[in-house]
């Protein structure tokens, strides 16, 4: 991915009226680039599908090890987390309800 902002969902607002980027302006910007190269694809119009963002707690990763590995081994089960409770259980237990809170004392 080549744009400075890491954006996959599409361009930023900051695309110039010629095209290039605006954060390197002797860029193209790649989505519109994407879009050209879209237009001249049998199945260009899913570039309109909406992609996750980036997740960059994986930045310098592999990628292709990641695809590989989702690809022969089988997805670990996922961990069972006890279900939340509303945080609203904790407050009715600290505090009954009708109770006033507490008042500080005023100054002489
Ligand atoms: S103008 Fe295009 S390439 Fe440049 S930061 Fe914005 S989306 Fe990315």
């Amino acid at each position: 991915m080549n744009c400075p902002k890491n954006l996959r969902n599409g361009p930023c607002g900051g695309v110039r009226d010629n095209g290039h980027c605006e954060v390197k302006p002797e860029m193209k910007c790649v989505w519109v680039q994407a879009w050209e190269g879209s237009q001249h694809m049998a199945k260009g119009g899913a570039i309109l599908d909406v992609q996750k963002p980036v997740d960059n707690r994986l930045k310098g990763h592999s990628s292709w090890l990641k695809v590989v590995r989702d690809k022969t081994e089988p997805a670990p089960a996922p961990a069972k987390k006890p279900a939340a409770k509303p945080a609203t259980d904790k407050l009715l237990a600290e505090k009954p309800l009708g109770e006033k809170p507490p008042v500080a004392p005023s100054a002489p």
